[in-house]
């Protein structure tokens, strides 16, 4: 009898986690050749961080098209577009990112770009080599979709289509903290924001998700090494800077290996770059390291950087010379909030199959979706994009990427309902 009453429960669950709304379904298998046909043309015509100029114009008529309301030139590229469901409820966000890469496509398509824009003093050429093409495209699709379903919505949807996130160029503002600080999220306030990224290496059809950290937050830093200079022959007539670096580097690797509980999350510090010094014979003035920091968890994050500053201070001091590090945060942890990610995994498994959502490990990659999340609670996941049975997948960022245009359907289905579920949540 006990047995029983468990599988019926069992069966009564799954019944429900099985059934996405067949209306919405229908409607973005109705759509995919048009969603297809986006994502090519912006593919043919990528633009680089911060000039996504002509994909701006189309993301905007499109949304003026839909009867959308639309602001834009929001962090300077960016489009905003604002539905009102039928009933007033909470807001909900869903963020697409728009820019594409200075990467010479090398991929044999119908659709190849041949765009060429001249990226810091060289010529390049320009590829969406990240995917966001299909992001663009999904999430037009979406609108198309909620717009037609305004009497299935209880709130309002904002459609977050964000310029440069891979960074502006140098010295230029950009991205999603840009478009945080101009109010996006302000206006209605956004009570909850999902996105989605494509992934090469996972096949069509499938979603990678983990709740916490999924991407790791990156900073950059700066070491800069003072000692004495000196004659390479009478080292004791300074300091050395090369020798207290070596020293530093040391101390950093042990802040990973003897101080971070890595069974909480891994970390990583690279040193990418040692400047010092001009000729065998000299020892030099100054050194300056320039690296890298990883982290996934927001405490391990603030306890390597408090670390990284006092073995920086520490050890030049206990040399004889000084030093000081500067970090820059290029982007935060991309951090899944718990709950929200508990309540929304039925959707994913709903309109996915359950057997295709899969938990996955936190990438050390990052990602600046994560702004977005330190203000509201979010939900970032993988979306597959590798055709199926291919058993290798070039990397994002080269110029041999590939997306099969046949993953972005799931993108349209699951972006869609998790809007539907979240706004219409009891
Ligand atoms: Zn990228
Ligand atoms: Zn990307």
């Amino acid at each position: 009898m006990k047995k029983l009453n468990i599988l019926f429960f069992s069966i009564g669950l799954t019944a429900f986690a099985q059934s996405p709304d067949a209306s919405i379904m229908k409607a973005a298998e109705s759509i995919e050749d048009k969603v297809i046909n986006w994502r090519h043309d912006i593919h043919e015509h990528p633009e680089l961080s911060n000039q996504e100029f002509e994909t701006a114009a189309k993301i905007a008529a499109h949304l003026k098209s839909l009867g959308i309301e639309v602001q834009t030139e929001i962090a300077k590229t960016g489009v905003v577009g604002i539905l009102k469901g039928k009933k007033p409820g909470k807001v909900v966000a869903l963020r697409a990112d728009i820019d594409a890469l200075p990467v010479t496509e090398r991929n044999d398509l119908a659709f190849k770009s041949n765009v060429t824009a001249n990226f810091l003093g060289t010529e390049t050429g320009v590829m969406h080599a990240c995917g966001h093409d299909t992001h663009v495209a999904i999430l037009m699709g979406v609108a198309e979709i909620l717009s037609k379903h305004k009497d299935k919505i209880n709130g309002t949807v904002k459609f977050i289509f964000q310029p440069a996130e891979e960074g502006p160029p140098p010295g230029e503002e950009g991205g999603a903290s840009l478009m945080i600080k101009e109010g996006v999220l302000k206006n209605p306030d956004v009570d909850a924001i999902f996105g989605l990224h494509i992934n090469s290496a996972t096949p069509v059809g499938q979603i990678n998700y983990k709740p916490g950290g999924i991407m790791a937050a990156v900073e950059r830093f700066v070491v800069k090494v003072n000692g004495k200079q000196t004659h390479g022959s009478q080292p004791w007539g300074g300091v050395d800077p090369i020798y207290i670096s070596s020293k530093i580097i040391d101390g950093f690797q042990s802040i990973i290996s003897r101080e971070s509980n890595l069974l909480v999350e891994p970390a990583v510090i690279t040193v990418g770059k040692i400047t010092s010094g001009v000729r065998f014979n000299i020892i030099p003035e100054s050194a300056e390291l320039i690296g890298t920091v990883r982290t996934l968890d927001p405490n391990m994050r603030e306890l390597i950087i408090r670390r990284m500053t006092e073995m920086t201070e520490g050890l030049a001091k206990a040399y004889g010379g000084s030093a000081t590090i500067e970090f820059q945060s290029n982007t935060a942890i991309t951090y899944n909030d718990e709950a929200l990610t508990e309540q929304m995994l039925p959707t994913l498994q709903k309109v996915a199959g359950a057997d295709k959502v899969n938990l996955v490990k936190a990438t050390t990659g990052g990602e600046d979706f994560s702004y977005f999340q330190e203000e509201v609670p979010g939900l970032y996941f993988f979306l597959g994009g590798m055709t199926p049975g291919n058993k290798e997948a070039y990397p994002h960022h080269t110029p041999d990427f590939q997306i099969d245009d046949a993953g972005m359907l799931l993108g349209v289905k699951v972006m869609s309902q998790l809007t539907l579920d979240y706004l219409n949540k009891k």
